[in-house]
């Protein structure tokens, strides 16, 4: 992972939005710049990327061990530590080589550090870093992409694991655990996420597990994802069926989502924009007669965080570009009844899309 490369990139971009500093709290924004997963807790840390001068990592006195060990401390980077009774704010601001006009705080930094940041540098304008941010992380660079090829290839063997864990007469909360722990065992280092929805559960899209017990016939929607050491998740998403015959009406609309799930992926390409590519999936669903099962976007980006930019969802401009990793996640849900998903994910090409999740999308009966 090429971190060097991304703060100096942050560092330009920073200097070319008029902003004076980006200051980037424990969260998607410090990973994507330094590696280090830091904890976030009532100790300040805090990343300062100068427009002008060179980056330091603010960390409390007993995380610099943690800090060091961690990507960022191969990274030349100033470590700079505050002990219990030091003030962290006037350290960060001590950075800052001009008077602050402009800085840029990360997205996801409490407001507790942004009210007190604002009073360490009361002449200053706060702004979101993510503004500045965004574009880089839109793009994947070459070894971002293989760390998403990775992680994809890790859930795809959780799931082609699937018949080992899943079928009548066990709780989606048995198969959850079982699935969690796999999750862990086939490549990731934590975070998972674990949906298994079975029968009329496979209608809540974001159900996650219950006590209760899969039936013989139960439609079963599986959507795991994880975290790879690199930093980089997985998500993706399939129907299974335990065992028998699928409910009435199932099959009609499966193979309309399936239909709909490639039709998305087939629009893929630079130049098209995030919003047709919903609406690829949108109208082979509509036209089907499903359209109000169809409760949510077609998909999201993923990089070091399972959901950001780009949002595949109707009024989203944002024209694709190379090196744009999202998921296509069309999913039909019928309450009382029964649903079902297909979630892959896709990095734009030059010319179309890569899928990195390979298994097949076909209802699989186990
Ligand atoms: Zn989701
Ligand atoms: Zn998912
Ligand atoms: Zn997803």
């Amino acid at each position: 992972m090429d971190f060097r490369d991304r703060l100096d990139r942050a560092r330009a971009a920073t200097g070319a939005a008029g902003l004076d500093a980006l200051l980037i709290s424990p969260g998607a924004d410090l990973r994507y710049l330094t590696g280090y997963n830091a904890i976030e807790s009532e100790r300040l840390t805090c990343l300062v990327v100068p427009a002008a001068g060179e980056p330091a990592l603010v960390v409390p006195k007993l995380e610099r061990p943690a800090a060091l060990a961690s990507p960022a401390g191969g990274l030349d980077l100033e470590v700079l530590d505050w002990a219990e009774t030091e003030d962290p704010y006037g350290l960060v601001t001590k950075q800052l080589s001009r008077t602050g006009r402009r800085v840029a705080v990360a997205d996801e930094m409490k407001a507790v550090d942004v009210f007190a940041l604002r009073a360490a540098l009361p002449d200053a304008e706060q702004v979101l870093a993510g503004a500045v941010l965004r574009p880089l992380r839109l793009r994947k660079a070459p070894d971002e992409v293989a760390a998403l090829r990775a992680a994809g290839a890790a859930i795809d063997r959780v799931h082609a694991r699937m018949g080992e864990w899943l079928r009548p007469g066990r709780t989606e909360r048995e198969v959850g655990a079982d699935l969690a722990r796999a999750i862990l065992a086939e490549g990731h280092r934590g975070e998972e996420w674990v949906v298994v929805a079975s029968g009329p559960n496979g209608a809540s899209p974001h159900h996650d597990l219950s006590d209760r017990v899969i039936e013989v016939g139960d439609p079963v929607v599986v959507d795991i994802g994880g975290t790879t050491a690199d930093g980089y998740c997985s998500d993706s998403t399939r129907t299974y069926l335990a065992g028998g015959r699928p409910p009435a009406g199932f099959a009609d609309y499966f193979t309309v989502l399936l239909a709909a799930q490639l039709a998305a992926v087939a629009a893929v390409r630079p130049g098209v924009t995030a919003q047709e590519v919903d609406a690829a999936a949108r109208d082979v669903i509509a036209t089907a007669g499903y359209g109000e099962a169809f409760v949510h976007r077609t998909g999201h980006g993923i990089g070091v965080q399972t959901h950001e930019e780009p949002y595949l969802v109707a009024g989203n401009e944002q024209v694709l570009e190379p090196g744009m990793a999202f998921s296509i996640e069309p999913g039909i849900y019928l309450p009382g009844r029964h649903g079902a998903r297909i979630e892959d994910i896709v990095v734009v090409t030059d010319d179309g899309a890569d899928r990195l999740n390979l298994r097949s999308r076909e209802l699989a009966v186990l």
